[in-house]
C-alpha cells in the first residue's frame, strides 16, 4: 500500500511536470486522484481534454480542482442540509420533552381536580393549593425553556438563511474577478430579455475577448495573466453602470448585458471601452508594468422573438469578425445580416 502511494506520488509529480503544471497541493491532488484511479469521472474529464490536445494545462487543472474538490455549490448545499436537519432534530427533541412534561403536569392537575370533588378540610386545601402552585411553576418553566429553545432555533434559522444566501451568491460569482459567472449571466439574460420583450424595449449584448492572451501568459506567466484579467474586470465594472450585467463568460472572455440599449448605443459604449483599455498601461498595485492589453468586441441587439441562443451567437460572430479584421476592434451585427 505504502509502496503504491509512493509510486503514484512520484508518477503524479512527473505527470504535472510533463504538462508544465506546478506541483502545488491542489494540482497534486488532481494528478494523484487521477493516477490512483480514485475517481473515474475525473479521469474521464482528463481523457476528454487529452483527446483535444496534450491534456490539461495549468488552467484546466485548476478548473478540475474546483469542479471535483472545491466543495462548491453541491458541498455547500450538503453542509446547509446537514445543519438544517440537526436544527430540526433538536427542536423536535425539545418539543417532545416539553410535550411529555406537559402531559405529566396535566395528569397531576387532573388527580387534584378529582380530589376537589371530595369533602375537604383546611389543611387539605392548603396542601392542594401548594401543589397547584408547584405544577403551575413547572408549566411556566417548561414554557420558558420552550421559548428559549425556539428563540435560539429562530436565530439559527436566520443565520442559516444568511449563510445560504451567501453560498448562493458565491455560486453565481466568478471567484477570480468577482464578476457574475456564466450561470448568473444565463439567468440575468433570460430575465432581462423577458422584461425587454414585455416592455418593448431594446436590449443589447456585448461579447469581449482579450487579444493574444496566450502570448501575454507566455510572456508574463499565468499569475500575471490572472492579475491582468482582474484588472480588465475592474475596468469593465467601472465602465458599465446601472442595470448592466458584466460577466466573465469564460477564460479571457467577458459578456455584458445592456438593458434599454439599442445596437448603435451599445456599439458606442463598447468601442469607448476598447479605446480606453488600448490606451492604458496596465500595472499592478506594486507598479509592475504589464504593458498594454487590447480586446476585441462583438455587439448584437435582441431581435423580436429570436431565441436567446441566436443573440449570443450573433454577438459571438461579431466578435469573431472583429478578431479577423485585425483585433482591437468593435463590430456590431444587425439581426439577419449574416
Ligand atoms: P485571440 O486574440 O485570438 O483571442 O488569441 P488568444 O491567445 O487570446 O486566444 P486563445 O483562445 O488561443 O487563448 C486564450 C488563452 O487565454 C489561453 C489561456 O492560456 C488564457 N487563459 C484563459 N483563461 C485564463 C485564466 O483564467 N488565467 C490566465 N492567466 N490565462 C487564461
Ligand atoms: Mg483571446
Ligand atoms: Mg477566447
Amino acid at each position: 500500500m505504502s509502496a503504491d502511494v509512493h509510486r503514484i506520488a512520484e508518477a503524479s509529480l512527473a505527470w504535472l511536470a510533463q504538462r508544465g503544471i506546478p506541483p502545488t497541493p491542489d494540482h497534486f491532488r488532481v494528478a494523484f486522484t487521477h493516477l490512483a484511479g480514485e475517481d473515474p469521472t475525473l479521469s474521464a474529464a482528463i481523457a476528454a481534454m487529452s483527446e483535444q490536445g496534450s491534456g490539461p494545462d495549468v488552467i484546466q487543472s485548476r478548473a478540475l480542482y474546483e469542479r471535483f474538490f472545491g466543495g462548491g455549490e453541491a458541498g455547500s448545499l450538503q453542509e446547509h442540509g446537514r445543519r438544517l436537519a440537526d436544527l430540526v432534530g433538536r427542536l423536535q427533541g425539545e418539543l417532545a420533552t416539553a410535550g411529555q412534561e406537559t402531559r405529566e403536569c396535566g395528569e397531576a392537575l387532573a388527580t387534584m381536580r378529582a380530589q376537589v370533588g371530595k369533602p375537604l378540610d383546611v389543611g387539605r386545601v392548603g396542601e392542594l393549593l401548594a401543589r397547584i402552585s408547584e405544577e403551575t411553576d413547572r408549566m411556566q418553566a417548561i414554557a420558558g425553556r420552550l421559548e428559549g429553545g425556539l428563540a435560539s432555533g429562530m436565530a439559527e434559522i436566520g443565520e442559516l438563511r444568511r449563510s445560504l444566501e451567501a453560498a448562493r451568491a458565491a455560486a453565481l460569482t466568478d471567484p477570480l474577478t468577482g464578476l457574475a459567472n456564466r450561470k448568473r449571466f444565463d439567468l440575468a439574460l433570460a430575465s432581462l430579455a423577458a422584461e425587454a420583450r414585455a416592455e418593448r424595449r431594446p436590449l443589447s449584448l456585448i461579447m469581449a475577448d482579450v487579444d493574444h492572451f496566450k502570448a501575454f501568459n507566455d510572456l508574463h506567466g499565468h499569475r500575471m495573466g490572472d492579475l491582468a484579467l482582474k484588472l480588465v474586470a475592474a475596468l469593465l465594472l467601472d465602465h458599465f453602470k446601472g442595470r448592466d450585467v458584466v460577466a466573465r463568460y469564460g477564460g479571457e472572455e467577458f459578456a455584458v448585458i445592456l438593458p434599454d440599449t439599442d445596437l448603435a448605443a451599445a456599439r458606442l459604449v463598447a468601442d469607448r471601452l476598447r479605446e480606453m483599455l488600448a490606451t492604458r498601461q496596465l500595472q499592478t498595485r506594486d507598479k509592475t508594468r504589464l504593458g498594454r492589453i487590447t480586446i476585441s468586441l462583438g455587439v448584437a441587439e435582441l431581435a423580436t422573438d429570436e431565441p436567446l441562443t441566436e443573440l449570443v451567437e450573433r454577438a459571438d460572430r461579431a466578435l469573431y469578425a472583429a478578431k479577423r479584421s485585425g483585433r482591437n476592434r468593435t463590430v456590431a451585427l444587425m439581426a439577419g445580416a449574416g
